[in-house]
């Protein structure tokens, strides 16, 4: 199989060169020359295959042959060892949790599939692996846990100092070993751009062979297409008697990963009626989608913190995946903005009128949902509820009160570790010193 640069599409590279380098040089993102359909034998067993199984069925279509079926079997069974139940709020409307695994956010799918099919790429290499990484919150944890211990890789996360809560602080500067942290004196953007640069400087990259993390990286975006499937799967299972219902998708967004890879699940043949983008007030692509101009700026600090990006990464993914027409575009995918006024609020309704626990993320996609189904009433919505509610407790807490939020023995244990973290100035240099 073999990818392409969103800036030349003429530039060829195979899946170790996408996985392993992470950016072409030319500054584009990898995307895969072509994305087959797939097969009507997929389609005869989808329904009632595990959710493994169907993962390694989506991963096979994707790769085409590029790794042994035995082999991407055994990477993704190891990596998906969790499941994603969808759980109904009302006849219409639905909440995806995401937050099974060991991380407690959507990021441990991307997160542990890469680290196994880096390290499989890789087995034959002499060089250790530098996997660097900039986290907004959830992306540095789920990275910190699937690579720690991995033999033949060092990671290097950075972070926006005071942009992550405390429990996401002591997710990614407490497993040490292999794991080191950089806490970054500037925003999420600062910690993206230093990481860019790190990628662009040819030489710096080949000689600490450096490799990337972020959701710019293909591999972390293909199993989350896995969870798409998945939840399609459940509404039908919920509507049994209606078997022509197709989901809208609801995605609260931040570098927009997790919407590109709803895309791929759809270019491989998931019927899907909607894409809804559900943002905080760092809303350049509902503006893009409303008005046709893209304008990226500096984030703004919110208290959905994963999603505080102003110059979202798979931007230019999402544009080629429409030919760049924006018309295209936004008949497939709807965007939706809300500030954290009305996210605290929605925290409390969905608590008080519906029974459920909703992060500051879900928050804002269950606000893009009941705006949606005014305008499409007999819409089946599927908000992805990315992350877990304990890891944002101070949030939580000010709007439910103390002591309402529970936190898996997974999070809570981490609370009386001692962080381990270097302070740094937004500049590529500290990167490039601390890489030695
Ligand atoms: C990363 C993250 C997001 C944003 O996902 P993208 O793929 O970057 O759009 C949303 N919510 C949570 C909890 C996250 O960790």
């Amino acid at each position: 199989m073999q990818f392409y640069s969103t800036n030349n599409p003429d530039l060829r590279v195979d899946l170790k060169e996408a996985v392993i380098r992470s950016l072409p040089a030319d500054n584009g993102l990898y995307m895969p020359v072509s994305i087959s359909p797939l097969p009507d034998s997929f389609w005869e067993n989808w329904r009632t295959m595990s959710f493994s199984d169907l993962g390694f069925h989506v991963a096979k279509n994707f790769f085409q042959d590029a790794i042994p079926e035995a082999d991407l079997k055994k990477i993704v069974q190891d990596a998906i060892n969790f499941d994603a139940p969808l759980v109904p709020l009302t006849e219409s409307s639905n909440i995806l949790e995401l937050f099974h695994g060991p991380t407690l956010a959507f990021k441990d799918f991307g997160a542990r599939f890469m680290a196994r099919l880096m390290a499989y790429l890789t087995k034959d290499d002499t060089d250790e692996l530098t996997v660097l990484v900039a986290t907004s919150g959830d992306t540095g944890g789920a990275v910190a846990s699937a690579f720690h211990n991995v033999a033949g890789t060092r990671v290097i996360i950075l972070y926006p100092k005071g942009g992550v809560s405390d429990l996401q602080e002591k997710q990614l500067t407490t497993l040490g070993g292999n794991i080191s942290a950089l806490e970054v004196e500037g925003t999420f953007d600062d910690c993206q751009r230093m990481v860019k640069a790190c990628f662009l400087d040819t030489d710096l990259a080949k000689k600490h062979n450096l490799t990337s993390a972020n959701s710019i990286n293909i591999s972390r975006l293909l199993p989350q297409s896995f969870y798409y499937f998945h939840a399609a799967r459940q509404l039908l299972d919920k509507h049994e008697n209606t078997p022509e219902i197709e989901p809208t998708f609801v995605i609260p967004s931040g570098n927009f990963g997790n919407l590109t890879a709803g895309l791929i699940a759809q270019q491989m043949g998931l019927k899907v009626r909607q894409f809804v983008a559900a943002t905080n007030v760092n809303d350049v692509v509902p503006r893009y989608l409303a008005e046709g101009n893209y304008e990226p700026v500096d984030s703004i600090a919110t208290i959905s913190n994963a999603m505080d990006v102003g110059a979202p990464s798979n931007f230019a993914r999402m544009q080629n995946f429409f030919g760049d027409d924006w018309e295209t575009m936004r008949e497939n995918i709807s965007g939706l903005a809300f500030t954290d006024e009305e996210t605290r609020e929605a925290i409390k309704t969905v608590k008080d009128k519906l029974g459920y626990t909703i992060d500051p993320h879900g928050a804002v996609g269950w606000l893009a949902s009941e705006i949606w189904q005014q305008a499409d009433p007999s819409s089946h919505t599927i908000i992805l509820e990315t992350a877990h509610p304990s890891k944002f407790i101070d949030t939580m807490e000010s709007e439910l009160g103390a002591g309402n939020i529970e936190i898996p023995e997974r999070l809570a244990c981490l609370a009386d570790l001692e962080k381990v973290a270097k302070l740094v100035k937004p500049d590529p240099q500290e990167v490039i010193d601390f890489l030695g």
